[in-house]
């Protein structure tokens, strides 16, 4: 979605915007995690030269389990701020450039989810993952494979050596 911005770049203006995203074709390590549409709240408001934009965001994550790859859905609101500007300053979290006076929200909403992103998406805590010799759910309980299974407190040993 493109925006507009030569209003509020020339004068005062305050604009309020309450937009759906849709960024379901994004794909994040192989997954597409914005399977719902991505809600945006927005006020932008214009100042010299400038505009700011500070936006509320609300969406869901579908990641699968980087130990057990069970799909891990969680819901998610984000407040992000920015400043908008025209010329081409080299672009930084705060300021951001605006070729043409034409925001493309999707973009920027996109890179603020991103990098806000958790490194590491986990079904629960303490999952225990998947056996690596017969491909088990060790959540569901052990399995008969024979793999050699770590006592966890022998783990904790090992690690201290
Ligand atoms: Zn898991
Ligand atoms: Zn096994």
């Amino acid at each position: 979605m493109e925006i507009d911005l030569k209003k509020l770049f020339q004068s005062d203006a305050f604009e309020r915007l309450n937009v759906e995203l849709d960024l379901s074709g994004v794909e994040l390590g192989g997954a597409k995690p914005f399977c719902a549409p991505v809600r945006v709240e927005a006020r932008l408001r214009g100042f010299a030269g400038s505009v700011e934009l500070s936006a509320r965001v609300e969406y869901t994550m579908s990641m699968p389990c980087d130990r057990c790859a069970e799909p891990v859905v969680r819901d998610y609101t984000k407040e992000f701020s920015h400043t908008l500007v025209r010329e081409s300053q080299e672009d930084t979290a705060e300021f951001i450039t605006v070729p043409g006076e034409r925001l493309d929200l999707d973009a920027l909403v996109l890179e603020d989810l991103l990098m806000d992103s958790p490194g590491q998406f986990l079904c629960r805590e303490d999952c225990k993952g998947l056996c690596p010799s017969c491909g088990k759910n060790w959540n569901e309980g052990m399995c008969a494979c024979g793999a050699p299974q770590t006592d966890p407190r022998l783990e904790v040993l090992r690690q201290l050596l």
